[in-house]
């Protein structure tokens, strides 16, 4: 197999094919932090999408509670377990990936859900990772934990749904990177859902060939936000485009996130796809499970993430997640107001860091009546 270079492993790994990355990535970071599991994104991409005939089950975007929450069961624990132990060395990761630990003759390490894993979406919602006993009473600190994990196809920079697939009907746009499945030259023989380890392709059994995510292309040619980008409650995303850590610009805020910064980390990235979604880690969660689910840069992720309220910029750039409908090119932050600009140059949106506060009196006289805080 070719070898090509992983970034988010820290070394070269095999692929079925020669590394060619896009000339442009398609990227996001999500703040776990931030989300109320309202769904909003994922209805916004169901309406929008997915509507049609043998899509019923499909949700391209879904919010799952972690740890017991999965879309499709079990998704994760399967690929984790199957893969076997996942050691880093620091930063280098030193187990196989999925492709190196795919079986002979094959091409990637995959399993494939059975119709009835896709029944129960929200299996798991609001459940935390342990027990409460009896009696227990808040004490100042959540001793149990649980948060809410935002999934997306990753558009990863070496997919394992287009590795997988026999008939070459995947491919990664090279003007985007976006990864789209060709739905005239695909079979269904559902080999990409069996190799996607995040479980973000979709047999349709109406049509009989695979579906995904498509990044809401037709807005991003448009210089617009993907649906669930745009329609966060939370407003906790941010869509741009990630650069390698050597071309990283500090005035790209995926790149000012993800390689300066490094608040924001990936999704299992021991697996080898090098996905291009991010996440700020939830910062009550152990830490041997976020090394497990966001790699070895996590606890400082979240360290980073606490430190961010005594930083001018950092603080500026998280108001700008969810301030704009437009993808995000470049940003400023300066006398604390933080600026979003598009690709031309020009400014999307400005943003105060900081709101400012009104005290208003209790008595309004104006309309002679008076105003009672019952929070
Ligand atoms: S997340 Fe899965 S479906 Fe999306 S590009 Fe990566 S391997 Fe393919
Ligand atoms: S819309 Fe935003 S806040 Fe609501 S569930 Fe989705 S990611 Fe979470």
């Amino acid at each position: 197999m070719p070898r090509v270079y992983n970034w988010q492993l820290g070394r070269e790994m095999e692929y079925a094919y020669e590394g060619a990355r896009p000339r442009r990535q398609f990227a996001g970071v999500f703040d776990i932090n931030k989300c109320i599991a309202c769904q909003t994104c994922t209805i916004a991409c169901k309406t929008t999408w997915t509507s049609g005939p043998g899509q019923e089950y499909m949700l391209w975007n879904n919010v799952e509670t972690k740890p017991r929450g999965f879309y499709p069961v079990g998704y994760d624990v399967e690929i984790l377990s199957a893969l076997g132990p996942q050691r880093w060395d620091g930063e280098r990761y030193a187990g196989r990936t999925i492709f190196e630990a795919a079986p002979e003759g094959e091409r990637v390490l995959g399993w494939r859900p059975d119709a009835l894993d896709y029944a129960n979406p929200n299996i798991g919602e609001d459940e935390i990772a342990g027990q409460i006993d009896r009696g227990a009473a808040f004490g100042g600190e959540h001793p149990q934990w649980m948060f809410y994990l935002m999934r997306t196809c990753n558009h990863c920079t070496y997919p394992a749904c287009l590795a997988s697939c026999p008939r070459g009907s995947i491919y990664k746009r090279p003007e985007d990177g976006i990864v789209l499945v060709d739905q005239d030259r695909c079979r269904g023989y559902q080999e990409c859902v069996r190799g996607c380890p995040y479980k973000k392709v979709y047999f349709n059994p109406v049509t009989g060939t695979s579906e995904k995510c498509i990044g809401c292309y037709p807005k991003i040619e448009q210089g617009e936000a993907s649906q669930c980008f745009a329609a966060c409650i939370g407003k906790l995303r941010i869509q741009g485009w990630i650069s390698t850590p050597e071309q990283a610009r500090e005035d790209n805020p995926i790149d000012y996130l993800v390689h300066v910064r490094k608040l924001a980390v990936p999704l299992m990235p021991q697996l080898g796809l090098e996905p291009n979604i991010y996440y700020i880690p939830p910062i009550h969660v152990p830490e041997s499970y976020l090394v497990q689910m966001f790699g070895p840069r996590a606890p400082a992720a979240v360290r980073a993430y606490r430190e961010a309220r005594e930083d001018p910029v950092l603080r500026g750039l998280l108001v700008l997640f969810g301030s704009t409908n437009r993808i995000v090119w470049r940003f400023r932050v300066q006398n604390d107001v933080a600026v979003a600009y598009g690709e031309d140059g020009s400014e999307l949106v400005r943003v105060p860091v900081t709101e400012p506060v009104v005290v208003r009196p209790a008595m309004d006289r104006l309309y002679q009546i008076r105003r009672e805080n019952t929070t």
